[in-house]
């Protein structure tokens, strides 16, 4: 079969292939290879819905600031993206310094986020147990995300401007020479000059197909369910306990219904994951310790993979060692809260080399991005 010629394949149809094809098609030509029947099936999918922007650490908060723009005013959509709902980050009485600093450093980049503690907690949360939770981070501008539009609009973005968007097309090899990739799928083959590896758990399986070092990506299973309440929940924020014999996290939905999970983080390999029943019955004794909420059934469980690099930030960058090979990988739980920054980000380091403006702007770096930031690149 003769091979088709684009400037770039972007492998994976994710949240993170598909912000990378929409903000690349404008200027390249694309293809975009997803190696299930379904864009989303795995991760994206499977997520919490959450914009939170004070999650996963400094460098991801300022990544979730810097996509809050798209989310205030989304290009295209014909409805919001993200409706509001406040978050509440909780703690017992030993860590109400901790959180008080922690509100404090991240008010640095969230100004209206704060500490909140005694009457106003119970307040804003009246299903929490009095005792056992003492002290939170109130982040009001937080917001439930329309994930499956979010991803659709990108996808929508990206034909529009040409890219092709290949379903059953797992890639199984790659190879580069005269300075193209050459790029074999199930569904044919490609040559680019470029290819952007956003292939999620199976970031490192890629690389390791191109003959490029891998950089270290451990995915991790999380396990979520929806449950319903007689509560009233109607205006409950999303309450996420890190108190560490009792972590979990409870978000209201329509119909009474609750979105939860245990948070729990437990290695895997890259594959379809399943939900565990153990840890979902943990995570219902944790929020009836914490709330009255008192689930006591579940209505579905699902799992998803939650792709770290060994820091546990984000991977977005050429790799310097193989020519063309660019990594969009290594989201952790952020990954659709930051999307719209990364398709950015992506198209701003193919086309400039440098990072955005905006980003530049709350302090990031390409160096903090880099895939071999270990190396002392
Ligand atoms: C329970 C849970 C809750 C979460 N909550 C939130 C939240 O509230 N907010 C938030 O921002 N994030 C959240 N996340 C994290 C978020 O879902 C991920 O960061 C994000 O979906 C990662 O997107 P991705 O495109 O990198 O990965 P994926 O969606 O997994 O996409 C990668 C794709 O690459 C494809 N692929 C792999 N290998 C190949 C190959 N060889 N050829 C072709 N295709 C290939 C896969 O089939 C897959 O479709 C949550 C995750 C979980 C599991």
């Amino acid at each position: 079969m003769t091979p088709k010629h684009v400037d770039v394949v972007v492998i994976g149809g994710g949240i993170a292939g598909a912000t990378a094809a929409a903000s690349l098609a404008e200027t390249h030509e694309v293809a975009l290879l997803e190696q299930e029947q379904e864009l989303a099936h795995h991760t994206t999918s499977r997520s919490a819905a959450v914009y939170i922007e004070n999650e996963g650490g400094p460098i991801f908060h300022r990544l979730s600031t810097a996509s809050r723009p798209f989310f205030e005013d989304p290009p295209g959509a014909d409805h919001p993206i993200v409706e509001p709902m406040p978050v509440l980050s909780i703690g017992d009485e030993s860590m109400a310094d901790a959180l008080r600093d922690e509100a404090a450093e991240a008010g640095r980049i969230t100004p209206t986020l704060r500490f909140v503690e005694g009457d106003e907690l119970f307040d804003l949360c009246p299903v929490l147990r009095r005792g056992t939770v003492a002290a939170g981070m109130y982040e009001p501008a937080a917001g439930t995300i329309d994930v499956m539009g979010l991803h659709q609009l990108f996808v929508r973005r990206a034909r529009r401007h040409g890219a092709a968007i290949v379903r059953s097309a797992r890639v199984q090899t790659l190879t580069r020479h005269a300075d193209r990739w050459h790029v074999g799928s199930e569904a044919g083959e490609w040559t680019a000059g470029v290819v952007v590896n956003a292939a999620g758990a199976w970031g490192d399986q890629v690389a390791a197909m191109a003959g490029v070092e891998p950089v270290g990506l451990q995915p991790k299973r999380r396990t979520a369910f929806h449950a319903p309440t007689n509560a009233d929940i109607d205006g409950m924020p999303f309450i996420y306990s890190g108190i560490p014999e009792l972590q979990c996290y409870a978000k209201a939905e329509s119909g009474g219904q609750l979105l939860c999970s245990l948070s729990d983080e437990t290695n895997s390999d890259p594959c379809d994951a399943r939900a565990e029943e153990i840890d979902v019955a943990r995570a219902i004794d944790n929020l009836n310790a914490l709330t009255t909420l008192d689930i006591r059934s579940v209505r579905t469980t699902w799992a998803g993979l939650r792709t770290f690099a060994p820091d546990r930030n984000p991977v977005f960058g050429w790799d310097d060692r193989v020519d063309g090979f660019f990594w969009l990988v290594g989201q952790g739980g952020c990954g659709i809260v930051t999307s719209p920054i990364a398709g950015e980000i992506t198209r701003s380091l193919l086309e400039t080399g440098d990072l955005p403006e905006s980003t530049v702007a709350l302090g990031l770096t390409k160096e903090m991005l880099a895939p071999r930031r270990d190396d002392g690149v």
